[in-house]
């Protein structure tokens, strides 16, 4: 075995491996000397390599090359793995802290000893599957993250997210729908008769049920919902991976949570309560942004021309 290959045996990737497919990976390719300071992986640079660390030590970054160091990697471990497996870019900055030597496998070798043993194969494509479907969730929620924080999305008076941030939303949940195959369930509801609210006890008073009604929808909705003032005396739930009858059961909570809500006038005296009228629709193959919120709205028109103060669907 050569000097390499004996190096190569002693990694974490390489334990068990036998002696032929050792020798054949270390005549692959040669050591790479990586000066200190050096950069192996970048999150904006694609990576072809799994890199096994045979001497130095490396440091992980995650903002930049220059922000602290996550973590501190020991000769034996490989890197880049990850992003070989998930086919994506590196999640980290890989930094030589000193003078370190590294051997780069190419993902096509990788593939081609993985290819050797079905079962690892498929294993293999199934974790691929499972870590890209996981990354991007994890970026998904960094959004919603970033987005909650953004103050430009968030409706002043009931700290529900506003139109601007619904429009964005819709099209994004809705694509994600497509994909997934699962549907997205929008709920309309509006408060009903707000205009003789307003009239008969004024437009604070009138504020004064909005956010009351904004903090029914807040406790009501599910973790994963969304809730958002579309204008007015309206507001529009989205409801991911929900088919109709799921976002009825919702939507009847909410009924009648708000026909019980108390609202509170500014002198802290009880107002009258409000009730609202809420319609239902749920994503199909086709539906667009526009023809579900529609189609919902429909459905709102007719909970109104029954009386008030009920669901369709
Ligand atoms: P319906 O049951 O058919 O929905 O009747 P409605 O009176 O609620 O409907 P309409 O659309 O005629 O009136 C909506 C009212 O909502 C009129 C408007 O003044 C009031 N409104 C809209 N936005 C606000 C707000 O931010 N604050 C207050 N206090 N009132 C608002
Ligand atoms: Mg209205
Ligand atoms: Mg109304």
């Amino acid at each position: 075995m050569s000097e390499v290959a004996a190096e190569l045996a002693r990694s974490e990737l390489f334990r068990d491996v036998p002696a032929e497919v050792l020798q054949m990976v270390a005549d692959h390719a040669a050591p790479l000397e990586l000066a200190p300071g050096a950069i192996l992986l970048a999150p904006e640079w694609p990576n072809h390599h799994v890199y096994v660390l045979l001497s130095g030590r490396l440091g992980l970054h995650f903002e930049a090359a220059e922000s602290p160091e996550i973590r501190e990697l020991a000769p034996g471990v490989a890197v880049g793995e990850m992003s070989i497996i998930a086919d994506a870019l590196p999640s980290a900055y890989v930094v030589a802290k000193e003078a370190c030597r590294v051997f780069p496998i190419h993902r096509d070798l990788v593939q081609h000893i993985v290819d050797a043993n079905p079962l690892a194969r498929n294993l293999l494509r199934l974790m691929s599957q499972w870590l890209k479907a996981n990354t991007q969730r994890i970026v998904q929620d960094r959004t919603q993250i970033w987005e909650l924080t953004d103050r430009a999305n968030v409706d002043a008076l009931t700290g529900l997210y506003n139109r601007r941030w619904l429009d964005n939303a819709l099209t994004r949940l809705l694509a994600q729908a497509a994909k997934s195959g699962q549907p997205l369930c929008v709920i309309i509801a509006d408060v009903d008769d707000f205009k003789r609210y307003n009239d008969s006890h004024g437009h604070p008073a009138g504020d004064r049920a909005l956010t009351a009604f904004g903090d029914v929808l807040k406790t009501t909705v599910r973790p994963y919902d969304f809730a958002a003032r579309y204008g007015g005396e309206e507001f529009l739930v989205l409801l991911p991976n929900t088919v109709l009858a799921e976002g009825v059961a919702v939507a009847e909570r909410i009924r009648r949570m708000a026909e019980v809500q108390r609202v509170a006038g500014a002198d802290g005296k009880l107002l009258p309560g409000i009730t609202v009228s809420l319609g239902l629709a749920a994503s199909g193959a086709a539906t667009t942004a526009e023809s579900l919120v529609a189609a919902a709205d429909a459905q709102l028109y007719r909970a109104k021309g029954d009386g008030r103060n009920c669901v369709r669907y």
